[in-house]
């Protein structure tokens, strides 16, 4: 499924429940100024570290994201989805790539 994926992460911007970030340093000529911004699963040096990158691939990427919202987050909130169902990723993605077929892959039911 993660085949088609093109990394763009515009699913991961446009997602209500998707929050993760980064911290970067902006030189200035009033010294350096620290801030955070938005940053995606999605793209290739988003788990970089000192010792390398813990997902090398698009297909760890895209699993990653999808198993947060449907299983790891459950798992720690009392069942509670990290999805909205509102159907922005979707609806955004160049690719087309659906959370329901995720979903029914992975053996859980829809409404549609
Ligand atoms: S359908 Fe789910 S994963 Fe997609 S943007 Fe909405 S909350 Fe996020
Ligand atoms: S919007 Fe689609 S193509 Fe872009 S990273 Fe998300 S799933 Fe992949």
């Amino acid at each position: 499924m993660s085949e088609a994926c093109l990394g763009c992460g515009t699913c991961t911007f446009v997602c209500p429940t998707c929050q993760c970030f980064d911290i970067r340093d902006f030189k200035t000529r009033e010294g350096v100024v620290r801030y955070r911004c938005w940053d995606s699963c999605m793209y290739s040096d988003f788990t970089l570290m000192a010792h390398g990158n813990s997902r090398t691939t698009q297909m760890q990427r895209f699993r990653q994201r999808f198993m947060n919202k449907l299983v790891y987050y459950p798992s720690q909130n009392d069942g509670l989805y990290s999805c909205v169902g509102c159907g922005r990723c979707v609806n955004k993605c160049p690719q087309k790539l659906n959370i329901v077929k995720v979903i029914k892959t992975l053996g859980g039911k829809t409404n549609d």
